[in-house]
């Protein structure tokens, strides 16, 4: 280990408080068991149900995961509808759009999996191998390459689009179809949506194979799925810490990009008395620099104080991670605490690691060089995101950070107030089903769970 910062730490803390095995070989994976190193202690205790229901989820992944007899008859079944649904499910994840929008999905499917004892596999459609290593012991999790479902995925197997043509209804049994696409991306459907009711998941959960495509954090509206919730309350008596216990077991970056993450966290970070994550992501068209973003930035980070004013007397080294596919917000900030005559004592060090100007998602090195940049900010003490961005949730979730959550502009104007603190560090289902549906008993007895999401009202986070 390269000089990590928090060295006087207990070593006991290297299983995050029982959340993860101590089968593996510790080389392969230097991020699982040397997350500890560079992080402090989380506040938040997995449960002990939690770590029992991770351990038999292992003991279930290894007896039906890839290369055993088991996987081989479920992949025999493919194809033949049945009445029985076999010893083993899975659920397939496929990736959808950016990596944020990856993990968020992914983190999604696999509450899922655990909630339905299904097994979680990875298509391997996009190389996930050089991001993450393998989350569970004596297995593996990605679906082998010559799987034969995956150049078949046709919409008529698609829950919605089966639910409008009446070639499923889920109110009669019957034949169960082997398998189940379900479109859950954001422009998906009302019937769709249609998976988050309670008898819905009645017929789903007996189907073998389900192959998941989705770009959302969908686990707030699992919580409101009726025969789900007490096991949820048990496995999460802290609600807002899904995310953050379920990111911590099952991301692990591989040890090239933990090279990336600790080089930097060395070099930049270590020395900091205080570190501030910024995570700059523009939506707008034209993206790039803007003006009123710049503005927004500064003005969120003084008025909450997360940043010295120029004037201030204070003799503390701040160190400034700013994460964004542009150069300038941080080559601002740099020159503003550079060029200040009024700045006395506090020195403000703005770093950025990388400026790969657009996305690149799939190119091995621009998406290994964003789960790091992801990573950091996870490791500062304070962190401004940009509103709506999964990029900054993930950053949020795995430092179990409550973020100052930029608001989107609007007609190119910084907003006012520019930023607002989170109330959890959950992140945001920005498309839930509509709250007049299936879930309307649950959603009204559900402020205790879930909340509208700080910068976007429609969508829905726990809190
Ligand atoms: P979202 O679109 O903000 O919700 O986040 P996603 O991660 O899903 O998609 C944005 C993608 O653009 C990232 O995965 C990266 O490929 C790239 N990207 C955006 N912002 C940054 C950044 O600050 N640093 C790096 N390295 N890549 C970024």
């Amino acid at each position: 280990v390269n000089s990590p910062s928090y060295s006087g730490k207990p070593r006991e803390d290297k299983l995050l408080g029982g959340l993860l095995s101590e089968e593996f070989d510790e080389g392969s994976c230097l991020s699982r068991y040397q997350s500890s190193l560079y992080r402090k202690p989380s506040p938040y205790e997995p449960s002990e149900y939690l770590v029992s229901k991770l351990k038999s989820y292992e003991m279930l992944h290894k007896r039906c995961g890839p290369g055993t007899e088991a996987f081989k008859r479920a992949t025999e079944q493919l194809g033949h509808d049945t009445r029985s649904c076999g010893e083993c499910r899975y659920i397939v994840w496929v990736a959808v759009h950016g990596l944020g929008n990856r993990i968020v999905s992914l983190v999604s499917a696999f509450l899922y999996a655990l909630l339905t004892e299904r097994v979680l596999l990875l298509d391997q459609g996009t190389d996930m191998r050089h991001l993450f290593c393998e989350p569970f012991p004596g297995t593996s999790w990605l679906l082998p390459h010559d799987f034969p479902l995956m150049d078949q995925l046709d919409s008529s197997r698609c829950y919605g689009t089966m639910l409008k043509t009446d070639a499923i209804n889920s109110a009669t049994t019957g034949t169960i179809p082997s398998y189940l696409y379900l479109y859950l991306i954001h422009d998906y459907e009302d019937h769709d949506k249609m998976f988050f009711c309670e008898r819905d998941q009645n017929l789903i959960r007996q189907v073998p194979w389900l192959v998941s495509n989705s770009n959302q954090y969908f686990v707030p509206s699992l919580w409101l799925i009726p025969s789900f919730q007490t096991e949820l309350i048990k496995l999460f008596p802290q609600k807002d810490t899904v995310f953050h216990h379920l990111g911590r077991y099952l991301l692990h970056p591989t040890n090239q990009v933990w090279g990336l993450i600790t080089r930097f966290y060395n070099a930049y970070l270590s020395r900091a008395d205080e570190t501030l994550g910024v995570q700059v992501r523009v939506f707008s068209n034209p993206d790039g620099y803007l003006e009123h973003v710049m503005n927004q930035i500064l003005s969120c980070t003084q008025r909450e104080k997360l940043l010295p004013e120029l004037t201030t007397l204070e003799s503390q080294l701040k160190a400034v991670l700013v994460t964004s596919l542009y150069p300038e917000y941080s080559e601002k900030l740099r020159a503003m605490y550079w060029e200040s005559p009024s700045s006395t004592g506090d020195m403000v060090q703005v770093y950025q690691p990388s400026q790969e100007m657009f996305q690149q998602t799939d190119e091995k090195l621009h998406d290994q060089k964003a789960l790091a940049e992801m990573y950091l900010l996870s490791l500062t003490d304070k962190l401004v995101t940009s509103g709506l961005s999964t990029f900054g949730y993930v950053a949020q979730g795995l430092g179990g950070l409550k973020a100052w959550i930029l608001y989107r502009p609007t007609n190119h104007t910084t907003p006012d107030p520019p930023c607002v603190r989170a109330v959890s560090m959950e992140p945001c289902f920005h498309r839930p089903p509509p709250i007049n549906g299936c879930q309307a008993k649950t959603t009204v007895n559900s402020t205790r769970f879930v909340r509208r999401c700080e910068e976007w009202t429609t969508g829905i986070k726990l809190v």
